[in-house]
């Protein structure tokens, strides 16, 4: 694999039974890129993530992700990568500070390491009133920033982020958008699904996936272009028309 291609991925397919739910993907996306994963409900990102992330066995096909195989080592894929969703994010009855250690601690951190990332954490996002409080008393988009950092605990190559802001308000997510860029710009790839047209448009380049396929990817402006509209909100609606 290239240097500066950290997700490969070839003719990549899940089927369940008859059904193909992931058919025959095909893309690359570099270090640093901020690569937005989009679809409407069931066209197969959240399959075609999980087999991303070593936890979905590919029904064929080929992918690397931070220069391992999804086939031989997924459990060194997860090693490298970080991973948040709204489901799975930080535990709700232990602290911000808990949170940290624990997670630190199954990231492979040393408990020095730990401490200094704490640090850290608290200055960068002023978490000093609450780090000693219980996560699950935090408003939404706080909970997201703070699990948004502890999937960075590690320094992984890359970050798959599965609808981060679902739910989060407009002055949140930019917040939260701004900690993207913020990773890329020290070099982390970004992987992020959502269904916000506006965050399609921050994307470095953009992926579409209709009914298991990708059907378009490119940067959002060589989409606009590609669909000759004004947005990427035009751009989904006149992919999803044409499947009608
Ligand atoms: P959403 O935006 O709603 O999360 P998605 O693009 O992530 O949708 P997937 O969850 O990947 O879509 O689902 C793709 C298709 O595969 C759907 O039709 C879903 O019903 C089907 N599917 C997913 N998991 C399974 C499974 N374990 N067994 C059978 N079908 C499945």
């Amino acid at each position: 694999m290239e240097d500066n291609i950290v997700i490969k991925v070839e003719n990549l397919t899940k089927k369940f039974g008859d059904f193909t739910a992931v058919d025959a993907i095909t893309f690359e996306v570099k270090k640093g890129e901020i690569f937005g994963f989009l679809g409407a409900n069931g066209a197969g990102k959240t399959t075609a993530m999980k087999m991303l992330i070593g936890i979905g066995k590919p029904t064929s096909g080929k992918a690397q992700v931070a220069g391992f195989d999804v086939f031989k080592n997924p459990e060194d894929i997860k090693k490298n990568i970080g991973y948040m969703s709204q489901k799975f994010a930080l535990y709700d009855d232990l602290t911000v500070k808990e949170n940290i250690t624990f997670f630190g601690g199954i990231y492979g951190l040393s408990r020095k390491q730990i401490e200094e990332k704490r640090r850290q954490l608290v200055e960068e996002l002023g978490l000093q009133e609450i780090v000693d409080g219980l996560v699950g008393a935090l408003p939404l988009g706080w909970k997201q920033k703070i699990s948004f950092s502890v999937a960075l605990l590690h320094n992984p190559k890359i970050v798959f982020l599965d609808e981060p802001t679902g739910g989060v308000d407009p002055i949140t997510r930019r917040q939260f958008w701004e900690m993207i860029y913020k990773a890329s710009s020290n070099g982390t790839t970004v992987f992020v699904t959502t269904h916000y047209m506006d965050e399609a448009e921050y994307c470095d380049r953009v992926s579409i996936m209709v009914e298991g396929r990708i059907e378009a990817l490119d940067t959002p402006n060589k989409l606009k272009k590609q669909f000759k509209v004004n947005s990427m909100n035009d751009v989904f609606l006149k992919l999803a028309r044409n499947i009608e």
